[in-house]
């Protein structure tokens, strides 16, 4: 690789963002950064642009354009506002490959935007093809664009479908950690807390996966995006709850042979083969010893307890905009959660009630996920208990 690969990072301060930033850091001759943005996080995307120096920077919530102008303004960094901008910024022709690290729906639009530009995606966004994963799909095989999997299940799936890609897929395995609730019953996790919930056993992650990976509805839509990345049908994708997330999913092919990907968790590995591949770069990154875990253990998913993994299933099995409306209620949901507004099993109430009653659309349009994304979050909101 000659030429540096320039890249543009939506979300650059979240858990992702700044993980990819510390691959760059480590491949400096390898990459260059183009674009930065950030929600609300200005002080730390200040601070990032200082040492990326990329051309252009966004920063969504216009009320602090000022600051992050006057801090950035000196340095001939170009500095937008509002989440307009995004869909602007990725089209820019400097681009290489945009890093959509934005959580929930937010990312919908700008993925969309930067596949008809057709720039390479490395997503890390799995609400975008929960969502619209049909459109979506559709769209980056009229642009020829690729879609490198950024989400450690997905990675380890490309990973192991790299010199098979002619061999059809029989079922994929995706492995759960379980999350920090894995083995408690309904009645224990009546009372949890947000506290509780925010403390996951391998990963240190932002807020609104770390709910969802206790919830299970992390592997729910996991289900989905891997449906649409990898072109699956429902009864080829199983979920195993593997609590040492070191296997981090396997691919079954139609000889029977099972391929999995390895490794301590760690996600600046998916980031880093998402931005090279199919180059493997030389990394520092701790390395897995089979002596310090004698044993890897599996178990099923409790659907039971942890309902969200089966709302996720059946609102795949709908189809349409179903999984948009799962999305959306969910992240109202989680919002809810995180304000002690309802219990931890109440989230899954929450999602079912809006799958009853939100308008269902069987071939829906870009338009039609806004829409239903909006009447989605208006019945979370008014939902009552
Ligand atoms: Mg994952």
């Amino acid at each position: 690789m000659s030429a540096k690969k320039h890249i543009a990072i939506l979300g650059s301060t979240g858990s992702i963002g700044t993980q990819a930033l510390d691959v760059i850091k480590s491949n400096s001759d390898k990459f260059a950064v183009e674009v930065l943005t950030a929600m609300n996080s200005c002080d730390l995307l200040i601070e990032q642009a200082r040492e990326f120096q990329p051309n252009v920077v966004v920063i969504g919530n216009e009320n602090l354009y000022d600051q992050v102008f006057e801090a950035l303004d000196p340095l001939d960094i170009k500095v937008y506002a509002g989440v307009s901008a995004l869909s602007n910024v990725v089209q820019m022709d400097s681009i290489d490959i945009v890093l959509t690290a934005l959580v929930g729906y937010a990312g919908l639009k700008p993925t969309i935007s930067a596949i008809e530009s057709g720039k390479n995606i490395a997503l890390a966004n799995k609400e975008t093809l929960v969502v619209a994963g049909e459109l979506i799909t559709r769209l980056a095989s009229e642009k020829g664009v690729n879609i490198y999997p950024v989400d450690s299940e997905h990675s380890a799936i490309f990973q192991c479908l790299v010199g098979e890609f002619h061999n059809p897929i029989e079922k994929i395995i995706l492995t759960a950690s379980g999350g920090p609730f894995r083995g408690r019953s309904k009645e224990e996790l009546i009372a949890v807390k947000k506290e509780q919930a925010l403390k996951h056993p391998n990963w240190d992650m932002g807020a609104k996966i770390t709910i969802d990976s206790a919830s299970l509805m992390n592997k729910g839509l996991e289900v989905i995006e891997a449906k649409w990345l990898f072109n699956l049908k429902m009864d080829q994708i199983e979920v195993v709850v593997h609590p040492q997330s070191i296997i981090h999913s396997m691919v079954q092919f139609e000889d029977g042979s099972i391929k999995a990907q390895m490794g301590l968790p760690d996600m600046k590995l998916p980031i880093q083969f998402a931005l090279t591949y199919p180059e493997r770069l030389k990394s520092d990154f701790p390395r897995f010893n089979f002596m310090d875990y004698p044993e890897l253990t599996f178990e099923q998913p409790d659907f039971k307890t942890f309902r969200n993994l089966g709302l996720a299933f059946d609102a795949m099995k709908q189809g349409g905009n179903m999984p948009c409306v799962l999305n959306a209620a969910n992240e109202v949901a989680v919002e809810k959660f995180l304000k002690d507004e309802i219990g931890f099993l109440q989230m899954s109430d929450l999602i079912e009630d809006c799958m009853a009653k939100a308008s269902f659309v069987k071939v829906p349009t870009y338009e039609d996920y806004v829409l239903s994304d909006n009447e989605t979050r208006n019945l979370a909101k008014a939902y009552k208990n």
